[in-house]
């Protein structure tokens, strides 16, 4: 089970912002009856002296998503420490936290301090466009709030991650999202393209088009990688070295169909699903305390989602970039193949854009990297 993540959602889809951009939005409507929801002290218990039980390596991480920091939130990861260390035996625990920043205060800091939290904040807006900021449902623009946030974990000298959706305004300046992040201290970037299928057929209006990753991704490249390769982590771009180096991708959407890596989210006491991406009631496992982690991969429903994750169809079997891409994200596999079913990925046009795009980089990289330099060298390579 080593490749097996689980994200714990204690507090559901439920946010204090509804942000009009939010990818999770939706999903509160799957859960009506979840309004005011806190994860009860035995379902926690058995939730984390599962997750260290069922761990034979010596780090096991727990990665959470809370958005609400209020102080009730609070005391329950200050519970979630407690009960870490109780169960811990030894191993070492490790806990991070993705989270919209909101509410958060100097007590948070210092906890996360205290305990070496790793802090994903989101900063999902239209950055460059600063009079069509994110808004939440009250009309306020979220970005003071998120930049105030992000003052506070710099004052307290904590590690962060910077979360952005690329949606189809955004995309647009890809340069003005990369240095507003710069700006603001982000030095570890992670950008999720946005992209939500109506049921009625074809994507809504905020949704990417299919060849936009592709385009945003390498007019970032192409600056990172002459001026901040080594300093600013991007994982897209590391993800993708790793794999021109040989090792596989380490980024479950990019790994073949055999591979066993799963992660799983999970609204402890109450649902889980394979991963983030498939929270809908199709995908639903049993409450997480009935499984171990061992009994949770081999249940049926999981067996369904990993079909999804089919053998490459036609186009991506000749691919040249089918080591690296692998159709993508089963979630993405709406576009027709050339036999006329949706199995192909939908941003296929900006899979073989970016990675034949940066084939060259990642070459010489992988040169000097065998030849003991460090990939970042790169630089001083390039005009
Ligand atoms: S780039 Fe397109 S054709 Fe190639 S592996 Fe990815 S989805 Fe398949």
């Amino acid at each position: 089970m080593e490749h097996c993540h689980m994200i714990a959602k204690h507090s559901t889809e439920l946010c204090n912002l509804y942000c009009t951009c939010c990818l999770s939005l939706n999903k509160t409507q799957l859960y009506p009856e979840c309004q005011t929801y806190c994860t009860d002290d035995t379902t926690l218990q058995l939730f984390i002296r599962q997750k260290i039980d069922t761990r034979e390596t010596k780090d096991i991480l727990f990665s959470w998503k809370d958005d609400e920091l209020t102080s009730d939130r609070l005391n329950f990861f200050k519970r979630v420490i407690e009960l870490q260390q109780q169960f811990a035996q030894g191993k070492n625990i490790i806990n991070t936290l993705l989270t919209s920043g909101m509410l958060l205060d100097d007590d948070w800091c210092i906890f996360f301090k205290t305990n070496n939290f790793l802090i994903s904040i989101s900063v999902d807006s239209d950055i460059p466009l600063r009079n069509n900021n994110p808004k939440s449902i009250s009309s306020k623009s979220t970005t003071p709030m998120v930049e105030k946030s992000i003052n506070l974990l710099q004052k307290h000298d904590i590690e962060f991650t910077t979360l952005t959706v690329i949606n189809a305004l955004n995309c647009q300046q890809p340069l003005r999202v990369y240095h507003y992040l710069k700006s603001i201290g982000s030095r570890h970037m992670l950008f999720i393209p946005l992209f939500e299928p109506l049921a009625q057929g074809g994507v809504d209006a905020k949704s990417l088009a299919p060849a936009a990753l592709g385009t945003f991704l390498k007019t970032i490249f192409y600056t990172w990688v002459r001026l901040d390769i080594g300093t600013i982590k991007i994982p897209f771009f590391e993800r993708a070295f790793v794999t021109w180096c040989g090792v596989p991708a380490p980024a479950c959407a990019f790994t073949p169909f055999n591979n066993n890596y799963s992660v799983f989210a999970s609204k402890i006491s109450d649902d889980l699903c394979q991963c983030d991406r498939f929270i809908n009631s199709k995908f639903l496992l049993s409450p997480p305390h009935q499984y171990s982690t061992t009994t949770m991969r081999e249940s049926t429903i999981n067996k369904i989602v990993e079909q999804r994750k089919p053998p490459l169809v036609k186009e991506c079997a000749s691919c040249k970039v089918k080591l690296v891409c692998n159709d993508g994200c089963p979630k993405d596999r709406i576009a027709f193949s050339q036999r006329g079913a949706p199995e192909l990925n939908y941003f296929c046009e900006s899979y073989q854009a970016f990675f034949t795009y940066v084939d060259p980089y990642m070459l010489m990289m992988r040169a000097l990297w065998e030849q003991n330099y460090t990939p970042s060298d790169i630089r001083q390579y390039l005009v």
